[in-house]
């Protein structure tokens, strides 16, 4: 039996029960969502004893030095002592601007009172002062003054609610990260790209499709984005004047229903993308946003014959319990 120590609670954990799930079993409060090594949300540090590198995978080195792990996939197999992540690892940052982009969609701005340095297209976890966390993908260049989020507000959602009503500009946050594999990486200049999103997914391709044009990238960018209805359609006008602009950029927006025809296509997203490319050999792509769509789009990709290492991904999977 394995005994884990967190501040002033001690707890034993079952056999096969994850760290972070021993914990909460004895209703100590640790910030988590994912449940699934990837938010990071619920990163704590061994203070004394055994980490396995599987509860580390993914982490920056520097964190790993400092005994980092993600407490959602630790299995110790040793007593382990552990405490919380500290300041070292999280920057304060001010909300400063709050759009509603569509009925059920916010752009929140962030002042980082901090040097925060990402990838466009990676994403960051986001604490409010109660501790609540959640991961958000990063939708500006690093050379914006301000990070960009998009955020889609999810019926009685605890973070995305109160980002879209409760929050006020002013408001102090703190944000960790950055993390995830989802950007642009300059070379293969004419290699052509295809990146897909669904709702908010269009967060991370946004930062990715400047990137790359900024990149000097020459060979042709496809963006797809899909939504319920057109009204949905956050940026449109924006990335169709982004495409007018680059010669080697299309944008097509997708919506499931539409009263009247308008600048979209009508039907799923995957079946939109297959009608204009089924050969997708030596192609790169990037698709972010709902995990059952990324999901069947990602198998959609490589049997069009795109290489498993040119697909990236990002599954905005919600909280677990
Ligand atoms: C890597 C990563 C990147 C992400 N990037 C973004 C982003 O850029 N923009 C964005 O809007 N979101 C993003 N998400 C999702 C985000 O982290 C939250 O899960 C989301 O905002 C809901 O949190 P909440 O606290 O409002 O809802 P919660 O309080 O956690 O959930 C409320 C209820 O809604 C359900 N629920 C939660 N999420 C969904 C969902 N997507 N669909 C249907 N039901 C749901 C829950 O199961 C629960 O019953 C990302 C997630 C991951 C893992």
């Amino acid at each position: 039996m394995v005994t884990v120590r967190y501040g002033t609670h001690t707890c034993e954990l079952k056999e096969g029960e994850s760290l972070l799930d021993g914990l909460l079993r004895h209703g100590v409060p640790v910030a988590h969502a994912c449940k699934a090594g990837s938010c990071g949300s619920c990163l704590l540090r061994s203070v004394e004893g055994q980490v396995p590198p599987s509860a580390q995978a993914g982490l920056k080195d520097s964190w790993k030095a400092r005994g980092y792990f993600l407490a959602c996939v630790c299995h110790p197999t040793g007593d382990l002592i552990a405490e919380p992540g500290g300041s070292d690892i999280r920057i304060a940052a001010t909300i400063t601007a709050l759009d509603h982009l569509t009925h059920d969609v916010v752009r929140v701005h962030l002042a980082c009172q901090a040097p925060f340095d990402f990838r466009p297209g990676q994403y960051l976890t986001l604490f409010r002062d109660d501790g609540l966390a959640r991961s958000y993908s990063i939708a500006n260049l690093p050379e914006e003054r301000e990070i960009e989020l998009h955020v889609r507000r999810v019926p009685n959602g605890r973070m995305s609610g109160w980002l879209f009503e409760g929050a006020r500009t002013g408001a102090q946050v703190q944000l960790q990260g950055p993390s995830g594999e989802c950007f642009y990486v300059p070379g293969r200049q004419d290699q052509p790209i295809l990146l897909i999103a669904t709702g908010t997914g269009l967060a991370p391709l946004y930062g990715i499709v400047r990137d790359a044009l900024r990149s000097g990238h020459r060979g042709p960018i496809h963006l797809f984005h899909g939504a319920t209805r057109p009204e949905g359609l956050y940026l449109a006008k924006e990335l169709a004047a982004m495409s007018a602009a680059h010669g080697n950029m299309s944008y097509t927006a997708c919506v499931l229903q539409a009263d009247a025809p308008g600048p979209f296509e009508i039907g799923q997203i995957g079946q939109v993308v297959a009608s204009r490319f089924s050969e997708l050999d030596g192609w790169r792509g990037f698709v972010c946003g709902d995990p059952s769509v990324v999901r069947s789009l990602k198998q959609q990709l490589f049997l069009a014959g795109m290489a498993m290492r040119d697909i990236y991904t990002d599954a905005f999977l919600p909280s677990a319990a």
